[in-house]
């Protein structure tokens, strides 16, 4: 089974990704956790480069095609053999982040980024998509505060400005309304502990149908 989380800054992926693979191990499945860019040594070496330097480094096609070549590394070396030895694969973030981020938000569309994703793992797709939503403002106010304490090149992304941001949560929320039997909207707007309850269901569900 191959799940993937999406969501603006601050949606709190990372943490509910842990939970989850917890969940799975409590009942006995092989997990791995996974994320993009990056998720196999060559697609980290991409990730340097795309995470590096200031935002206006790479314009945005090149920024999309970097991303769909450390992409096509992470199924090829990670995901497929990872899914072929019968492991759950949870991955932070995964096309659908191309389509919110470089089609939506940089403007190159959402059918440029579609080709692409043809083009290099043939429309390769999680199997469900959780998407974590919440109003920008909570995502950013929780994405600034972990900016202030580490100050890494990472959150370069989160300095983005607000029509940035509501350009990305209409692409997540587009997607989720044009594949709703893969996409799962999210409510992350909670505690810790609600938001993995939401999530938990939405697997749960999932794994009945
Ligand atoms: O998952 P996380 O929020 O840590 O993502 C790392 C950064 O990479 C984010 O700040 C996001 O803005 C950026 N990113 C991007 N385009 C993608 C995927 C991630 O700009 N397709």
């Amino acid at each position: 089974i191959f799940i993937s989380f999406e969501g603006g800054e601050g949606s709190g992926k990372s943490t509910q990704i842990r939970l989850l693979e917890q969940w799975f191990r409590h009942r006995g499945r092989d997990v791995i956790v996974t994320r993009e860019p990056g998720g196999s040594p060559g697609a980290e070496e991409i990730r340097a480069l795309l995470l590096t330097g200031d935002s206006g480094r790479w314009d945005a096609v090149t920024e999309a095609l970097l991303m769909f070549a450390a992409r096509r590394d992470h199924v090829e070396r990670t995901i497929r053999p990872a899914l072929a030895r019968g492991q759950v694969v949870l991955c932070d973030r995964f096309a659908d982040s191309s389509v919110a981020y470089q089609g939506y938000g940089h403007g190159l569309g959402a059918d440029f980024i579609a080709q692409l994703w043809h083009l290099a793992i043939s429309g390769f797709k999680p199997d469900l998509t959780l998407m974590m939503d919440l109003p920008i403002e909570t995502g950013l106010a929780r994405a600034f505060a972990r900016f202030a304490d580490t100050k890494t090149a990472e959150d370069r992304f989160e300095k983005m400005e607000l029509d940035f941001h509501q350009r990305l949560q209409q692409g997540f929320r587009d997607i989720a309304v044009a594949e709703p039997e893969r996409c799962q909207i999210i409510d992350a707007d909670g505690d810790i502990e609600t938001v993995s309850g939401r999530v938990n269901a939405a697997v749960e569900n999932f794994l009945a149908g």
